[in-house]
C-alpha cells in the first residue's frame, strides 16, 4: 500500500461550468473522486488553497514547499492539484528548492473543468497518483503528468490555451509516458542545486525584446525599485543595440540582468559580435540561462537572490 499526500490548490481542475463561465466553487470535485481502481494507494487530501492559478504567487509557492517539506517525510509521494496556467512555475520552483527527499512530487490540472464534456481532470489527477505511487518516479525531480505524458518541471511548458495535451517539452521531450498498465521513462533527472527558504521576496520584471524595441520600455523601469531583470532576447540571446547602454548602466549599479532566449526550442548563448549581439550582452555583464524560459528564469534568479547568492557565485548558479 502507498501512501499519497494530495494537495489541492485551485485551477480548472476543481472549477465547473455555469452559464458559459468557468468558475471556482466552495468544494473540491477531486476530494469526491472515487478511485477504486486504486487498492494500493491511500490517499490523504488537504484543501491547502483554493485558487485559480494568474492568483499564484511565489509567497504560495513556499506555502505548499512548507507543506511538502513538513508532510512528505511520513507519505510514499505527493500530488499537487494546480491551475494550468501558472503550474510550470510551481513545478520549477518545487523543483529548485530542498524537498526532504527523492520521493515523487507530481503536479497535475485540467483543461476542462469538472462538468465540461469530455473534462480530463479525474483522468489527469488518476495518471497523476499512479506516478506518484510508483517506484519508477523516484529520483526523477518534480514531474508534471497530463494528457498520458510524465514532463520535468525544469523544462515543461504550456502551449495551448484550451488544448488537452498543451504541456510540452521543447528541445528535450518528455522524461516518460503512461500507458495503459504501465510507466516508461526515456530519460532520467538532471542534477540540480537545491535551496531551502523561509521567506521569498524581490522585484524581478521580465521585458520581451521584439524588433524595433530599442531603449523603449527598458528606459521607463524604476532601478531603485527592481532587484533584478530578465530579458527575452532574440536569437541566441540578441538585443536592438539601444537596448545595451541601458543593461550597461543598471549592471553597473548593481542590478543582475539575466538573458534567455525568445525562441520556443534551443539554447541561448553568447554567439553574435555584432553591436546589440550575445558577445557584446555577455561582456557587459548579462548573465544567459540556458534552456529555461523566461517565467522559470526569473524564478530562478529570484531564489538565487533570496538565498544570499551574489558576485561569482550567482553568476555561476544562473549560467549552469
Ligand atoms: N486559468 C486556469 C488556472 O490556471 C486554467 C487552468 O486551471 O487550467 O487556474
Amino acid at each position: 500500500m502507498k501512501k499519497i499526500l494530495v494537495i489541492h490548490t485551485g485551477g480548472t481542475i476543481s472549477m465547473h461550468e455555469a452559464d458559459g463561465q468557468i468558475l471556482p466553487g466552495d468544494v473540491n470535485p477531486m476530494t469526491h473522486v472515487q478511485l477504486t481502481r486504486f487498492d494500493n494507494i491511500e490517499i490523504s487530501s488537504i484543501d491547502l488553497l483554493n485558487l485559480p492559478s494568474p492568483h499564484i504567487t511565489p509567497q504560495h509557492m513556499l506555502i505548499i514547499y512548507q507543506e511538502l517539506k513538513q508532510k512528505l517525510p511520513y507519505f510514499d509521494g505527493a500530488v499537487i492539484t494546480h491551475g494550468t496556467d501558472t503550474l510550470e512555475e510551481t513545478a520549477y520552483f518545487l523543483d529548485t528548492l530542498a524537498l526532504p527527499d527523492d520521493k515523487p512530487v507530481v503536479l497535475t490540472g485540467a483543461m476542462r473543468s469538472s462538468n465540461e464534456l469530455g473534462s480530463d481532470g479525474v483522468y489527469n489527477y488518476r495518471s497523476a497518483l499512479r506516478v506518484a505511487a510508483d517506484d519508477k518516479a523516484v529520483g526523477k525531480g518534480v514531474l508534471v503528468v497530463m494528457n498520458d505524458e510524465i514532463h520535468a518541471a525544469k523544462y515543461v511548458t504550456k502551449t495551448h490555451t484550451t488544448n488537452v495535451s498543451t504541456f510540452q517539452t521543447p528541445t528535450h521531450g518528455p522524461l516518460g509516458l503512461l500507458t495503459k498498465h504501465d510507466s516508461l521513462y526515456f530519460q532520467t533527472a538532471e542534477a540540480r542545486v537545491r535551496f531551502d527558504l523561509s521567506e521569498i521576496k524581490g522585484t524581478i520584471p521580465i521585458i520581451k525584446a521584439y524588433a524595433g524595441m530599442g531603449a523603449g520600455i527598458l528606459v521607463l523601469l524604476d532601478s531603485e525599485r527592481i532587484d533584478g531583470l530578465v530579458i527575452e532576447a532574440l536569437g541566441a540571446g540578441n538585443l536592438p543595440p539601444d537596448a545595451v547602454p541601458y543593461l550597461t548602466d543598471l549592471i553597473a549599479k548593481g542590478t543582475p540582468v539575466i538573458l534567455v532566449s525568445r525562441c520556443f526550442n534551443g539554447i541561448a548563448e553568447a554567439v553574435y559580435g555584432y553591436e546589440g549581439g550575445g558577445v557584446a550582452l555577455a561582456k557587459a555583464g548579462v548573465m544567459f540561462v540556458k534552456e529555461l524560459n523566461s517565467q522559470k528564469a526569473r524564478l530562478k534568479l529570484l531564489i538565487a537572490l533570496n538565498s544570499g547568492l551574489t558576485g561569482q557565485a550567482l553568476k555561476t548558479y544562473i549560467e549552469g
